[in-house]
């Protein structure tokens, strides 16, 4: 038996999000990120004797979007407390977080396993806290600190151990991104910190029911690193229990250069942070009406919009995947679609003409580009005005492709670059019908191959007359025309 058929892995992850609040969670100081260290600072953010903090209202609404939106319990009181601990980045001493009345508990959110199977994920908790200022080691003196980090708001969502395998940790993370994103409280991007992820991680002979020792991996500052650092931790501890040692309970540092994770510090017990209320913060009261109004400004979530694509729309369900990834895409697609569909009977039709093109050329410029969907130079309007063109003949597929590529060069309608390059399609049956006698009259060698039934030089008389009107020609009559023409010449 292979020993991850023997063993099973059970993973928790602890995920912080740093909202895009434009002020700290407890002073009016700026979150705006890299600007010159050490300036959006105030004397309480700093931790000056005798300042006062004064909660933010967003960071709340903020938190309380992302607990509806994964069908969380609110509590109606909720306390800030001080999580104490000495670093020279945390100039106060301690961190304003929550510890044993947090706002938002018992949610979950649904993974897709395959294209059928979808597993729930339970969400334990989510809470609001701050973030820490940043030591600088790398750079060719002492450690410099830049405190501008210090009181960002963040929220930390944790997850229960429900996820058995690195692959369910990387969906589960992914879909938390989605509805960060799509909530539009965090930018979601991992390599610059404001989506960061911990594990707990441990393993046991499947079929038990109790969790083995488990351990904490940090710092895996991608996507890829967290499906790559649990692999390791994972098969480190089955190799270790194999041989007979014991997993000791400890935090684990992912190095992504080497591909290993390295022992931090031993576990500090919860009481070593010595939690208490923050006599400095009121508790934070939140009423019915309070989260009714937030439950119904909730935008439609990614997995309902998802599926939504695949009835409505009539999409396959790897193109509602791509599509609903990011909620500009999936508006884009919208927007195009609402643009196009004046007959709704077409409207599926319509959707897998628009599907194809942001898949194969909207999101290929996208990311060649490095632009937010936001600031694509085709507008909405525009792709569906050319779409239009193609559905109504004006213009082949092929010429399309020269107008896309113009339309993202020059932001122009591609009514007018279709005028401008003259790239209109022959789609009259009489023009073609002549250029067609003509082939067919200049290639007797060719034209008797084919009555004698070798219909591979069918092409070569699509290729000569599309050579002959200089690509202009509507491929598909060409195509009736000299089928009807050959085919009369066999009686
Ligand atoms: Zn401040």
């Amino acid at each position: 038996m292979k020993l991850n058929e023997k063993y099973e892995p059970v993973i928790g992850l602890e995920v912080h999000a740093q909202l895009l609040t434009r002020t700290k969670a407890f002073c009016g100081c700026s979150t705006e990120f890299g600007v010159e260290p050490n300036s959006n600072v105030c004397p309480v953010c700093l931790g000056m004797p005798g300042s006062l903090p004064v909660l933010n209202i967003n960071l709340v609404d903020f938190v309380l979007r992302m607990g509806l939106a994964v069908g969380c319990t609110i509590a109606p009181r909720s306390v800030f407390a001080r999580k104490n601990y000495f670093y020279p980045d945390l100039p106060k001493g301690y961190q304003i977080s929550q510890y044993e009345e947090p706002i938002c508990t018992h949610g979950s959110v649904e993974i897709d396993l395959d294209d059928t199977a979808r597993k729930t994920i339970g969400i334990t908790r989510i809470h609001m806290e701050e973030d820490a200022g940043k030591s600088i080691h790398d750079l060719d003196v002492d450690t410099l600190v830049d405190v501008n980090r210090c009181g960002v708001p963040l929220i930390e969502i944790v997850s229960e151990p429900d996820l058995r395998s690195p692959r369910e940790a990387y969906l589960y993370l992914s879909r938390i991104r989605q509805i960060v994103t799509y909530l539009g409280i965090c930018d979601g991007n991992m390599e610059e910190g404001s989506l960061r992820c911990d594990a707990n991680v441990s393993v046991r002979l499947r079929g038990t029911t109790a969790f083995g020792t488990k351990t904490e991996v940090k710092n895996m500052n991608s996507f890829r690193n967290v499906e790559r650092a649990l692999e390791y931790e994972i098969n480190r501890q089955i190799q270790l229990i194999e041989d007979g040692g014991t997993v000791v309970q400890e935090s684990l540092l992912w190095d992504a250069n080497q591909n290993v994770a390295l022992p931090m510090r031993s576990k500090e017990e919860a009481h070593d942070y010595r939690y208490f209320p923050d006599p400095d913060l009121v508790p934070v009261l939140v009423d019915e009406r309070w989260s009714a109004r937030l439950r119904e400004e909730l935008p439609e979530l990614p997995g309902p919009r998802r599926d939504r694509f695949v009835a409505e729309l009539g999409l396959p369900r790897y193109d509602a995947d791509v599509l609903t990834v990011d909620k500009g895409v999936a508006d884009y697609v919208e927007r195009t679609l609402a643009a196009l569909a004046a007959d709704p009977l077409a409207r599926r039709e319509n959707a897998k003409a628009v599907s194809n093109w942001v898949m194969t050329d909207v999101l290929r410029v996208v990311s060649e580009k490095k632009l937010p969907i936001a600031e694509f130079p085709v507008t909405p309007h525009h792709l569906a005005a050319m779409i239009g063109l193609i559905q109504k003949g004006t213009i082949s597929g092929k010429m399309a492709k020269e107008v896309f590529e113009e339309m993202v060069a020059t932001r122009e309608h591609p009514g007018v670059i279709v005028d401008r390059k003259g790239l209109v399609q022959v789609s009259d049956a009489g023009a073609i019908e002549k250029v067609v006698d003509e082939v067919i009259a200049g290639n007797a060698m060719q034209v008797q191959k084919y009555l004698g039934g070798n219909d591979k030089v069918f092409a070569f008389f699509v290729g000569e007359t599309m050579k002959i009107m200089k690509g202009k020609a509507n491929p598909k009559v060409v195509n009736e025309v000299l089928r009807r023409k050959l085919d009369s010449m066999k009686r």
